[in-house]
C-alpha cells in the first residue's frame, strides 16, 4: 500500500507551490484531482486543475459515496474522488491530497494512517500581501479569505505536522522530509 498525505492550509499559504514542486521531483507521488462546482478561472483546465461539475452531479457523487471527503469552501463544493485514490494506494503509489482543513479532518477520521500536514503562512499580513499579489481576488474576497484563514490556523494543532512557509524552498524541504520519514517508518 502507498501512503496518503493530506496537505491543507489557508489559501495563499503556498500549498499549491509546495505540492507542485514535490510532485515534479518525485515520480512515486501522485496528486489527486478534485471535483468542484466552482466555475473555471482563467488558467484552469478541466480534468487537470479540477474536474468541473454542476451541483447535481456533485451531489450525486457525494450521495453514492464516490467522494472520500468533501466540503463547501468559499460557497462552492469541493471533493476528492475516492476510487482513483484507493487504486493508486493499492498500486503502492503515494498519494497527495491538497484540500481544505474540513476535508483534511474527514480524511484523517476515515483513514487514520493518513499523514496530515498543515501549511502555515508566516502571518496574516504576509498572507494579505500574497493574496493581493496573486491578483485573482478583489479586496472584499481577500478579507473574506483572511477571515477563513484565521479560523483554519486556529485548528492547526489537529494536524500531524505544521510547516511554516516563510521560505518556499525550506518549506518544500520540510514536507519532503516528512514524506521520507513516513516512507521509512512504513518499511520497518
Ligand atoms: P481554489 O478554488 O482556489 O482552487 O481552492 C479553494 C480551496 O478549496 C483551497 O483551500 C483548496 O485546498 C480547497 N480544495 C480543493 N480541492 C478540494 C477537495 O477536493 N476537498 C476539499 N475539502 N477542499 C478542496
Amino acid at each position: 500500500m502507498g501512503r496518503l498525505f493530506v496537505i491543507a492550509g489557508p489559501s495563499g499559504a503556498g500549498k499549491g507551490s509546495i505540492v507542485q514542486a514535490l510532485a515534479e521531483e518525485d515520480p512515486r507521488l501522485w496528486v489527486a484531482t478534485s471535483v468542484t462546482t466552482r466555475p473555471p478561472r482563467p488558467g484552469d483546465a478541466d480534468g487537470v486543475t479540477y474536474f468541473f461539475v454542476d451541483d447535481a452531479t456533485f451531489d450525486a457523487m457525494a450521495q453514492k459515496g464516490a467522494l472520500l471527503e468533501w466540503a463547501t469552501v468559499y460557497g462552492y463544493k469541493y471533493g476528492t474522488p475516492r476510487e482513483k485514490v484507493e487504486a493508486k494506494l493499492a498500486e503502492s503509489r503515494d498519494v497527495i491530497l491538497e484540500i481544505d482543513v474540513q476535508g483534511a479532518m474527514q480524511v484523517k477520521k476515515r483513514m487514520p494512517q493518513a499523514v496530515t500536514i498543515f501549511i502555515e503562512p508566516p502571518s496574516i499580513d504576509e498572507l494579505r500581501r500574497r493574496l493581493g499579489r496573486r491578483g485573482t481576488d478583489d479586496d472584499v474576497t481577500i478579507e473574506k479569505r483572511l477571515g477563513i484563514a484565521k479560523e483554519e490556523i486556529s485548528k492547526k494543532d489537529r494536524f500531524d505536522f505544521v510547516v511554516m512557509n516563510d521560505n518556499l524552498e525550506a518549506a518544500i524541504a520540510e514536507v519532503r522530509a516528512i514524506i521520507d520519514q513516513a516512507r521509512r517508518n512504513q518499511s520497518v
